[in-house]
């Protein structure tokens, strides 16, 4: 058998070159890192989880006309999805402070925001991925003045349809970060979700309890994070119950 080639390999996801021109294969792994890789292991299990879970997600969001990269899921670790050129760009949206907002403006964990905020970090591990404005964007050429317009309207619509899809089931969307990628088409290119949006992407919290349901879990210690990843594919309907494992109870 002939052996495939790789891409590219990430923290979380390797790629591969797919079967036809202008296609890749999106490996999940299931390694976990955190802090700019300065915390890791492996969760047996995540990548097949994510792999679900980032599948849902972009069906979801192409059914309500928001365009991915994202073509079919091949088996539990691979999906087959749209080669694309990604802008450098970690793309954030925040409903509530947490993480780096609330260290950097010093504002509780939690808290409301008024408005979704949308914030830029330059892709660049070596760096950190520093958070960037619009002016830095433009002097140095990451996207155009067209292409953040665009990449605004994709990030607040993505947060739209995330939002409600938690809520239904009860989830806060308290952030997230997606990437986005150009493909052309003839002369012209458009922008498409890229990467991947799973529980590792986003802060979720159950909104009864505040349980956190997303890699805070894995960063913060707070107990297993496939049991978490879990709760969130059961409650969107991707797992069906008798799939999970849970503690043996007695029959009466
Ligand atoms: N995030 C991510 N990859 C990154 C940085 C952030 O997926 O490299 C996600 C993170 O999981 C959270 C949101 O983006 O849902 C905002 O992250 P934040 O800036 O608060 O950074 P963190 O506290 O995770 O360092």
């Amino acid at each position: 058998m002939a052996r495939r080639t790789k891409i590219y390999e990430g923290k979380a996801k390797i790629l591969y070159e797919g079967p036809e021109p202008g296609t890749l294969v999106q490996y999940f792994k299931d390694d976990a890192t955190a802090f700019n890789a300065e915390k890791r292991d492996v969760i047996e299990g995540k990548g097949v989880l994510n792999n679900r879970l980032s599948e849902f997600f972009m069906l979801g969001l192409q059914a309500v006309g928001i365009p991915t990269h994202f073509m079919k899921r091949l088996n539990m670790r691979e999906q087959l999805v749209r080669s694309c050129e990604i802008i450098p760009l970690e793309v954030i949206v925040r409903n509530y402070a947490a993480g780096s907002m609330s260290k950097r403006l010093g504002i509780e964990e939690g808290t409301q925001l008024s408005r979704p905020v949308v914030e830029y970090c330059y892709k660049d591990d070596s760096l950190g991925d520093p958070l960037v404005s619009e002016e830095h964007i433009a002097a140095f050429g990451w996207a155009s003045q067209q292409d953040m317009e665009d990449v605004l309207s994709l990030a607040l619509r993505v947060n739209d349809y995330l939002s409600g899809v938690m809520y239904a089931v009860g989830i806060r969307l308290v952030d997230f970060k997606i990437e986005i990628g150009r493909v052309y088409e003839g002369d012209f290119q458009r922008l498409v979700i890229a990467d991947e949006i799973s529980p590792d992407s986003c802060r979720l919290w159950d909104i009864e309890t505040g349980r956190k349901l997303d890699k805070d879990v894995f960063r913060r210690d707070l107990g297993s994070l496939t049991d978490a990843y879990s709760e969130v594919a059961r409650r969107l309907g991707i797992l069906q119950s008798s799939n999970i494992t849970t503690a043996p109870t007695v029959v009466k």
